[in-house]
């Protein structure tokens, strides 16, 4: 198959690495020069674990290619996938549609044969009927077939995620589009059983809004029951054990942090959100998970101040960890900012490390003083806050930390390292969900 990916971000370029490596021929299409001009130079413009070897060898093999041009980008195509960006609108919070329309509009336009037309960006319900006018009034007497596709890889683990997905779901009732996602996805049935889930294409888009808010629904429940253990001296790591091995509720998703963040989860519940209301269908349970993470990740500044004694005013702070998960270098909505702003407000000097998402962080986050490494960081801070468990993070020689530091305190958001361990190297240890 021919395939052409619009948008070579973090979605459309692992996917379109990825089908390269299944055996189909990849144009991958993007607006923006230097991200075309680095990718044509072997230099990946995001982080991700294994995607450099991934692109370097489908490159080479012929198979993978990165061009500006649309029109050259589709002119072999049999199909094209659309994985623009869909962030939330200034004001409303509704999915910006935006570059989506922009790029069917283009795409049909610059089309001289039938195409399938799949939008993989995450979009509201009802947008693939709204692409379909758009590509119809655009190129009349063009077959052009919408289906939709929506993505569910996790950043940091993306090539593993599309390579072995849970499932794939394909949204169309075209019996010629679904046969042509059958071949696009063959090569996943070929070596395992990833099942191919075929729906309508409102159902597809819908699945992919439900399956996002279930998640930040499960991170959240675990958040306030989190709050509960230290008002009642319980352990939430415990508890999520104990109802994580019920197969019914899962393991997965159950760890309490300082709120979700990243590029999908705030703006997909917040989309989903706007959805129902315009259908005035309330997703209450949704509305109590978006306000209650939102409020979450200043809360958790308040208590690294709290553990500080309640004063900032004038001390180090050393937060390591920025990016809203470990193995990215994506710093959309992170926790880390919020944190990091609400010490910032009470006075705090930040010094901050990340592995890989300085250089994002640094676009921002203000007057914060960036190191090389925790120990650099910790040096007479008066807290250390774990922010983000990196793997960097998890094996901190803890009494070499605490011996540069004014004052002893580790602040750890993610419960990466036990009381006792902290303790015994000297530190005052604050967890989350932790009795005191
Ligand atoms: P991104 O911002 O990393 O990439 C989008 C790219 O599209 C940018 O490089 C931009 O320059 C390009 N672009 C925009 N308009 C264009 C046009 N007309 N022609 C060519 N290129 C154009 O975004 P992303 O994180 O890859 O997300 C893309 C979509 O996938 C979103 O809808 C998102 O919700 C969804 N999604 C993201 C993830 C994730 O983990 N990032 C996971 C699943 C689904």
């Amino acid at each position: 198959m021919r395939i052409t990916m619009i948008g070579t971000g973090y979605v459309g370029l692992v996917s379109g690495a990825c089908f390269s490596d299944f055996g189909h021929e990849v144009i991958c299409v993007d607006k923006d020069e230097s991200k075309i001009a680095s990718l044509e130079r072997g230099v990946m413009p995001i982080y991700e674990p294994g995607l450099d070897a991934l692109v370097a060898t489908n490159v080479r093999a012929g198979r993978l290619s990165f061009t500006t041009d649309v029109k050259a980008g589709v002119a072999n195509a049999d199909a094209v996938f659309i994985a623009v960006g869909t962030p939330s609108r200034r004001g409303d919070g509704h999915a910006d549609l935006s570059y989506v329309f922009a790029a069917a509009r283009e795409i049909a336009e610059a089309v001289n044969h039938d195409i399938l037309l799949v939008t993989k960006s995450t979009v509201p319900v009802g947008t693939g009927d709204e692409v379909e006018r758009i590509v119809r009034e655009a190129a009349p007497g063009r077959t052009i077939r919408v289906a939709s596709n929506p993505e569910f890889l996790r950043e940091g683990a993306a090539i593993e995620d599309f390579k072995r997905p849970d499932r794939v779901v394909c949204g169309t009732d075209d019996e010629a589009a679904r046969e042509a996602l059958r071949q696009i996805y063959r090569p996943l049935s070929l070596n395992q059983s990833a099942p191919v889930l075929f729906t309508g294409r409102r159902t597809a888009e819908l699945i992919k809004y439900a399956a996002n808010a279930f998640l930040a629904t499960k991170i959240t429940f675990i958040n306030e029951i989190a709050d509960l253990c230290e008002a009642a001296g319980a352990d939430v790591q415990e508890v999520s054990r104990g109802i994580g091995l019920d197969n019914r509720i899962g393991r997965k998703f159950l760890h309490a942090g300082p709120g979700y963040g990243g590029s999908c989860f705030p703006k997909d519940t917040l989309a989903l959100l706007k959805t129902a209301e315009d259908m005035q269908t309330p997703l209450r349970i949704v509305e109590a998970v978006v306000s209650v993470n939102d409020s979450r990740k200043r809360a958790m500044g308040r208590k690294v101040l709290k553990a500080m004694g309640g004063e900032a005013r004038g001390k180090r702070v050393a937060v390591l960890g920025l990016t809203f998960k470990p193995n990215t270098d994506d710093m959309r909505d992170s926790p880390a900012i919020a944190v990091i702003q609400t010490l910032q407000d009470a006075g705090a000097q930040i010094f901050a490390c990340d592995p890989e998402g300085v250089e994002q962080a640094k676009k921002v986050l203000q007057n914060v003083e960036f190191v090389a490494d925790p120990y650099t960081a910790a040096e007479s801070a008066d807290a250390v806050v774990i922010v983000t468990e990196w793997d960097a993070y998890r094996a901190i020689d803890l009494s070499r930390l605490a011996a540069t530091m004014a004052t002893p305190l580790l602040v750890d958001l993610r419960n990466v390292y036990s009381r006792e361990e902290a303790e015994k190297a000297g530190l005052d240890y604050v967890g989350v969900g932790k009795p005191a």
